[in-house]
């Protein structure tokens, strides 16, 4: 530990630095300010102990000047009995503490010393942080205003400045209240009075969003954090604001946008489902005829076209036959409305398969196939979609089937909020690359001749489920069979008003 010593007084001077050197200190001596200025300059030292009353400065404006060249240096000031004012002024403006010249025994001087360099260095650490902290809040960009327990303003950062308007100086002092406007006053008052107390004790913070008021008296919309904070046996608050009114137009904005869109999109939904449905009844109409015509055609040449021309006619008929399908199914794709009401419906899937089960009977029989049906739940979905929807999963299983016989598995397992199905078979399976593509219309992987169909069982399928919200996918492999899994939002218990 190195200290300076600043004493004119020969004795004194001469006494300290034994006394202090028996302790094991770096003793150097100065006998006048100019000599302990210079030596500061050039040295490091732990700490001074210094005499006011030097034969260049007197009193008070030998610490200030010892300050300004070593303002990190701790220093004890030492003064005569009738000299205590002084001593404490000295105190007040960063001295450690003060001895008094021939009361102060050589143990207390010593410990002096010591403790005045450890008291600097918490005061030196206290001062960083406080300054780091204080950088921190003026760099914040969110207003800062710190109150105490009546809401008096205590704090606040430059970005407060620049959201309201208002001065540090105008507002240390005056009520949080300075920010809202008048006719919110009163509302926002009892607003965080009966907060805080509603909540004393446990959630001591508060977000919201309001309205605030500039100095110049335009309002805009802030989001405000407030906390309560207990320190030194009371309450005090602490509020970050910043001005939202950017944000709210972009949402606005964004909100207007997606209005527009939907509106939009509805529109053009409608239109496209009109325009299927009266596509498929007009072409329904000629159609009726050539089949009519072809029939008729059939009946009135029979036994007396050769082979080839009846070939011909009994193309017309399936052709006219296939179309007719393709009508009904797009007629029944462009009838499921993209958001129903269901929400209080509750169909019980168990009798829906009983049903489809009883509709693919005979082909069940044919071809020997197995069904193993777990117990299933009830869903949100009205009942005729559900029979479509498991009728086309399963008569698709049974119709791709491989060499064997078809066994078909159904499992149904709840997930948080909505019930996920599976149907799983032993056919012919589905090459991966095209699992999304079978969901399109009129997506078909193989020739009419080879399996028939219109190529719209999955779309249909693929509409009534995310119609409802859900999601369909198919997992499968060529040759190793197909699971079909889908989810759907669950039913309430009440079963659905068309039941069986
Ligand atoms: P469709 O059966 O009328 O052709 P879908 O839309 O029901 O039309 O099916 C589309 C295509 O997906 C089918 O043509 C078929 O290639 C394939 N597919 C559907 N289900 C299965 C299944 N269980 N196993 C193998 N392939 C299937």
């Amino acid at each position: 530990m190195r200290v300076l010593v600043v004493e004119d007084n020969p004795t004194q001077s001469t006494f300290a630095r034994i006394s202090l050197q028996r302790r094991g200190l770096d003793v150097n001596c100065a006998a006048t300010l100019d000599e302990a200025l210079n030596y500061l300059k050039g040295n490091n030292i732990d700490v001074v102990l210094l005499d006011l009353s030097l034969p260049d400065s007197n009193g008070i404006e030998t610490f200030y000047k010892i300050r300004s060249v070593a303002a990190g240096v701790p220093t004890v000031v030492f003064t005569g009995l009738d000299d205590q004012d002084i001593a404490i002024e000295a105190l007040k403006n960063g001295a450690q503490d003060y001895l008094i010249k021939g009361l102060a025994g050589d143990d207390s001087v010593f410990r002096c010393l010591q403790y005045a360099i450890e008291r600097n260095k918490v005061e030196v650490a206290l001062r960083t942080s406080e300054r780091r902290l204080r950088i921190i809040l003026e760099h914040s960009y969110d207003a800062f205003a710190s109150m105490d327990n009546r809401f008096h303003i205590t704090d606040w950062n430059k970005q407060a400045e620049r959201t309201f308007g208002i001065t540090r100086a105008e507002a240390l002092g005056r009520s949080l209240a300075i920010i809202a406007p008048h006719h919110l006053r009163k509302q926002y008052a009892r607003d965080v009075d009966e907060y805080f107390q509603v909540n004393e004790g446990s959630v001591l913070r508060m977000t919201s969003e309001l309205m605030a008021e500039h100095k110049d008296g335009h309002e805009f919309p802030i989001e405000i954090v407030v906390f309560k904070i207990f320190e030194d046996d009371n309450y005090m608050f602490c509020a970050f604001a910043r001005d939202i009114t950017e944000r709210k137009h972009v949402n606005e904005e964004l909100e207007r946008r997606v209005q527009e869109r939907t509106a939009e999109l509805t529109q053009s939904n409608e239109e496209l489902r009109q325009f299927a449905k009266i596509a498929s009844h007009d072409l329904q109409e000629p159609l009726r005829a050539v089949q009519g015509f072809a029939n008729l055609l059939q009946e009135s040449t029979k036994d007396k076209l050769d082979k080839d021309c009846e070939e011909f006619i009994e193309y017309i008929l399936d052709g006219t036959q296939r179309m007719q399908q393709l009508i009904q199914s797009v007629l029944l794709h462009s009838s499921i409305a993209t958001k129903e009401e269901t929400e209080n419906i509750a169909s019980d899937c168990n009798s829906i398969i009983e049903e489809v089960l009883e509709n693919l009977d005979a082909t069940i029989k044919e071809c020997h196939a197995k069904l193993e049906v777990d117990n299933l739940p009830s869903v949100a979905v009205e009942r005729s979609q559900l029979v479509q929807l498991f009728q086309n999963l399963i008569s698709n299983a049974l119709k791709y089937r491989d060499k064997e016989a078809p066994q078909i598995f159904i499992t149904s397992e709840k997930t948080v909020n909505e019930w996920l199905f599976s149907i799983r078979d032993n056919g012919i399976g589905i090459d991966p690359k095209y699992a999304d593509r079978i969901f399109d219309m009129f997506a078909r992987l193989h020739g009419k001749t080879t399996y028939s169909g219109t190529g719209m069982g999955l779309a249909i399928c693929k509409k009534i489920v995310t119609s409802h919200g859900g999601r369909i996918w198919v997992e499968s492999e060529v040759g190793q069979g197909c699971i079909f899994l889908f989810t759907l939002p669950a039913g309430k218990t009440k079963e659905s008003g068309n039941g069986k």
